[in-house]
């Protein structure tokens, strides 16, 4: 039983045990789906095979959203082994660590690039691959932030990127919709991962978060997870095109989440 048995999904972007995409990784193997993960070079393969294993997973493969030349080589892969797809997890980001530092005004036009190539455009990317084997229709979903609808202190070009990549789950909805393929965004709370490292005072920000939310509490991965199924999975086949939050209600609430004071 589950409400993803039958189906077979790609998890994009574990990095190790604490990243978000292995919160959902566990809820959807739990759910009864059949996985298949990618990592980003040899360094994150020690961590990241040894993880996929024990889900059970059906690939396990290199691809760095960067290089056509791997997510060419990652989604052939896909096709040869299982030849259609039911959903695909996209969670990654990645921005200089410097730029986010700086101040959003000082952003350089290469910091730029590369925190919305990897972090927007790779979503359009795994899309244009996937859909072609999502016969049956299907679900891509993305995690996304607060920071892209708010200027969040220490978030500066990752905002924009995340601002980027909400407005490209729209269009992809809009564009994939017809053939069935519903596109959603997860906007979660502050957890503390590999990723989250990287923005500016991120203890504070947990801090304001927790305080300001409704829970009066931060999100787990669990939780991400979870919410993940349900819009994998068909009981969410009349949505498409949102973000959903799971941030314990923060973004309803006057609360600040920045790191200012
Ligand atoms: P994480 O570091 O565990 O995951 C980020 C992943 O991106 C890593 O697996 C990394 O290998 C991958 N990645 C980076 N560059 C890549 C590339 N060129 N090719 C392939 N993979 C690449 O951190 P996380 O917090 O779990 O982040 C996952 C997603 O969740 C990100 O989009 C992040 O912005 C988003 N998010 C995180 C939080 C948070 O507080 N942690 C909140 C909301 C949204």
């Amino acid at each position: 039983m589950g409400i993803l048995k039958g189906k077979k999904g790609l998890i994009l972007g574990v990095a190790n045990n604490k990243s978000i995409a292995w919160g959902v990784a566990r809820a959807a193997r739990r759910e009864g789906a059949t996985l298949g993960f990618n990592y980003l070079g040899d360094q994150m393969e020690k961590r990241v095979r040894p993880l996929a294993e024990s889900l059970d997973a059906e690939i396990i493969a290199p691809m760095n959203v960067s290089d056509e030349a791997s997510m060419d080589a990652f989604f052939a892969k896909v096709k040869e082994q299982w030849g259609e797809l039911d959903f695909i997890v996209h969670s990654i980001a990645f921005a200089n660590k410097d730029a986010l530092r700086d101040g959003f005004a000082n952003t350089s036009r290469e910091d730029f690039h590369l925190a919305l190539d990897i972090s927007a455009y790779s979503f359009i990317a795994c899309a244009q691959r996937a859909a072609p084997m999502m016969k049956e229709g299907g679900s891509l979903v993305t995690m996304t932030y607060l920071g892209g609808e708010r200027a969040i202190p220490g978030y500066g070009v990752m905002g924009v990127a995340k601002a980027a990549l909400e407005a490209s789950t729209r269009y992809l909805a809009q564009d994939l919709g017809e053939r069935g393929i519903r596109v959603n965004s997860v906007s979660a709370g502050p957890i503390r991962t590999l990723a989250a490292s990287a923005v500016g005072d991120f203890r504070k920000l947990m801090e304001k978060s927790a305080r300001g939310a409704m829970l009066k509490r931060n999100v787990t991965q669990e939780e991400v997870g979870n919410t993940c199924v349900y819009l994998l999975s068909d009981l969410a086949s009349g949505v498409s095109g949102e973000v959903h939050y799971v941030d314990a209600g923060f973004h309803v609430g006057a609360g600040d989440p920045g790191v200012s004071d």
